[in-house]
């Protein structure tokens, strides 16, 4: 099964792959944590995505295509997997489309999480992550049992620099430009199913699990 989680920064894409990832035994793909492990470990290719990140763009096609399609092509995701951030633009979808057509092989569920803009900024000024497993949480609404300490693995949580309310607002109006119309484009695939993303974390998740059954 591959999947593909749609939807505005903050809107949950991260919190539901990672239940889905668990329920399914498939991986969960950020393209986000893996420029973010970049960035720790202060590789060329994290000097140049953080250049984007910090001001809330894109990364350029031309690097985020390659590292997703080389992490796809390993060993553990032929089975399938979750894509959590990519695609991200239209051209971006089309080579993953093409990718896969040369295999015989297509998306199965385009997971579409809604949560209005209203709600997208309180959602990332409290979004807490980890700087090791990408594990997320948030203070109010997903609090981790020790106040600054990843539940999973022990580590550090941080409030991410592009979760500033400056850069969100930037990555908001990129979201509207450039990812938004990837609904369209899977709607018409016929594989698009919306979530309503405001409601309780696990109710989204039921809801999601009904229609992957
Ligand atoms: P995305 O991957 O789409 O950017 P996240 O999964 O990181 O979003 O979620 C953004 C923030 O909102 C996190 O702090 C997360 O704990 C919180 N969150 C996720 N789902 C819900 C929900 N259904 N209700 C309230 N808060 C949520
Ligand atoms: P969120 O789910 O909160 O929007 P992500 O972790 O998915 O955040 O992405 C963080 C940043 O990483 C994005 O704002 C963008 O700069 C970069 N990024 C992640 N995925 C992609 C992608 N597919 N194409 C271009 N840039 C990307
Ligand atoms: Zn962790």
């Amino acid at each position: 099964m591959k999947i593909i989680m749609l939807g505005a920064p903050g809107a949950g894409k991260g919190t539901q792959a990672e239940m889905i990832s668990e329920k399914y035994h498939l991986p969960h793909i950020s393209t986000g944590d893996i420029f973010r492990a970049n960035i720790k470990n202060g590789t060329e290719l994290g000097k140049e995505a953080k250049s984007y990140m910090d001001k809330g763009l894109l990364v350029p096609d031309e690097l985020t295509v390659r590292i997703l399609l080389d992490r796809v092509a390993e060993e553990d995701c032929k089975e399938g997997y979750i894509l959590d951030g990519f695609p991200r633009n239209i051209p971006q979808a089309e080579v993953l489309d093409a990718e896969l057509g040369k295999l015989g092989d297509k998306i199965d569920a385009a997971i579409d999480i809604e949560v209005p803009d209203e709600n997208i900024i309180e959602r990332m000024m409290g979004r807490r992550a980890c700087t090791s497993c990408g594990a997320t949480y948030h203070i109010v609404n997903v609090p981790p049992k020790k106040e600054g300490t990843c539940d999973k693995c022990g580590d550090a949580l941080i409030l991410r620099d592009d979760d500033r309310e400056e850069t969100v607002r930037n990555r908001l109006n990129v979201y509207h430009e450039q990812t938004q119309p990837l609904i369209e484009f899977y709607q018409k695939k016929g594989v698009l199913k919306t979530f309503d993303g405001t409601k309780d974390m696990m109710d989204v998740f039921k809801e999601i699990t009904e229609i992957l059954a």
